[in-house]
């Protein structure tokens, strides 16, 4: 009884000896196999750095001939040339040219199979003056690159380059989105991201996330600000036509005060935002325009009130809308006029997937240090890369392009705006890293984003 009590109870140890030392030698073998993936990892992030690094001069030369050479929406021709012939010299496969006008797309398959990611740069400039002296300095008289989609070009031709010597590394495939019009096509014309997915952009084969950035010369230089959730703002545009009746200006009684009624509209407009809508929700209702009337003493009869509303929420945006008519319709009846609302839905919210910027954020950090990740309020200016995230999950970053010392301060869409150029080096090994960590993470294709 007892020996078989001894014997049971080597037993017994023998065994628990066993299991821990199999518990310890797997979990062992599985930090050993993390610690090769994080060493593979810095490895190639030493790789990428040091290719951007050598690129500087290359990336600073491209960027001046974009500038240089700015070109208006839906007008991005030799822009696209350049980048569709370099695209087609790196080796790129299935290079299209034409994708929503002046657009390209181009595929980077990586040795390894795995999923598809897409990322996106705007190309277009914007109908300003350039008014400050640089070597760099645009030649075309009234449009500059005052938007930094030069850089965003240039950022993303870069990122191609150095991942096209690196297809061993790529477990899958990227696919590279070159897009005009961002600044809104001119009227009467289709453009922009929109027009894009419209054509394709988005299929054959469709990316299961994608990435862009834009620059910001609110932060400095090194830095990269970001938002989860809601990051700009959607954007409509509207036409109000508020109409009366004409009279001679000295018998209003007889006539309906198309200007009066105009200037009720204006003012309850904006209880919208102050008194209907709930106040943690932002909100612009902005009349950008009045026009009417033709006479010093004659009534008008017709008023027109050209605006924008912005918001970060669709539902807020579908509410403000309805209001808007609601409001109008009170107004213009309590006064004996009517009115009409041409209502334009633009841009969406640009709405960064929360779980897509979750996981995307641990290279960030390693790219530009803790410090330099930097959240900030969304904004309420709009961004079309919000339709490709109306169909795949999205992440739009902001590059840091701001240098106090040097003075570069100016705000984009203005005739003084410049970026610090050490950006490029930044944006490409922080984008061409974003790309590669996001297929490392879902090449199993399992964990892929969902779509929202
Ligand atoms: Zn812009
Ligand atoms: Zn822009």
């Amino acid at each position: 009884m007892r020996l078989r009590l001894t014997a049971c109870v080597v037993i017994i140890t023998l065994s628990i000896a066993l299991l821990v030392s199999a518990a310890w030698s797997l979990e062992g073998s599985r930090s050993q196999a993390a610690l090769k993936v994080t060493a593979n990892a810095s490895a190639r992030e030493q790789q990428i750095a040091q290719a951007a690094e050598a690129l500087r001069p290359q990336l600073i030369l491209q960027r001046r001939d974009f500038h240089m050479h700015p070109e208006l929406s839906n007008r991005e021709e030799r822009t696209s040339r350049i980048v569709a012939e370099r695209l087609r010299a790196l080796g790129l496969e299935d290079v299209k040219t034409g994708v929503g006008r002046y657009g390209v797309t181009a595929l980077l398959k990586g040795a390894k199979t795995g999923p598809v990611v897409a990322v996106r740069a705007d190309m277009d400039a914007l109908p300003i003056q350039e008014t400050i002296d640089v070597p760099y300095k645009s030649q075309t008289p009234g449009v500059k690159h005052a938007c930094g989609h030069d850089v965003h070009t240039t950022v993303e031709l870069g990122v191609a380059e150095i991942l096209s010597k690196m297809r061993g590394e790529i477990n899958g495939t990227i696919k590279f989105i070159f897009q005009p019009a961002e600044e809104g096509a001119p009227p009467g014309e289709e453009g922009g991201a929109a027009l894009m997915i419209k054509e394709g952009a988005l299929e054959n084969p469709r990316p299961q996330a994608i990435f862009g950035l834009h620059v910001l010369p609110v932060i400095e230089v090194g830095q990269i600000a970001f938002n989860s959730g809601p990051a700009m703002a959607s954007a409509d545009r509207f036409v109000i036509t508020v109409r009366g009746k004409k009279v001679h200006g000295a018998y209003p009684h007889d006539g309906v005060d198309a200007v009066v009624v105009a200037a009720e509209c204006v003012t309850a407009l904006q209880t919208i935002r102050s008194r209907r809508i709930d106040t943690t929700e932002p909100l612009v209702i902005s009349v950008g325009s009045i026009q009417g009337g033709n006479r010093y003493n004659i009534i008008a009869d017709e008023v027109k009130l050209e605006g924008t509303v912005r918001t970060l929420n669709e539902d807020v945006r579908k509410r403000a809308q309805a209001l808007m008519r609601e409001t109008l319709s009170g107004i213009t009846s309590a006064y004996g006029a009517s009115y009409e609302m041409q209502y334009e839905e633009g841009a969406a919210v640009t709405y960064n997937d929360p779980r897509l910027v979750e996981e995307t954020l641990p290279v960030m950090r390693r790219m530009v240090g803790e410090n330099n990740l930097v959240t900030r309020k969304p904004q309420m200016g709009a961004e079309d890369f919000s339709y490709y995230q109306k169909v795949i999950p999205g992440f739009f970053y902001f590059l840091g392009v701001g240098n106090r010392a040097k003075g570069i301060t100016a705000q984009i869409h203005t005739p003084e705006f410049d970026v610090d150029e050490e950006s490029l080096v930044i944006g490409v090994k922080t984008m061409a890293n974003v790309l590669l960590d996001y297929l490392d993470r879902h090449k199993a294709g399992t964990g892929a984003t969902p779509k929202r």
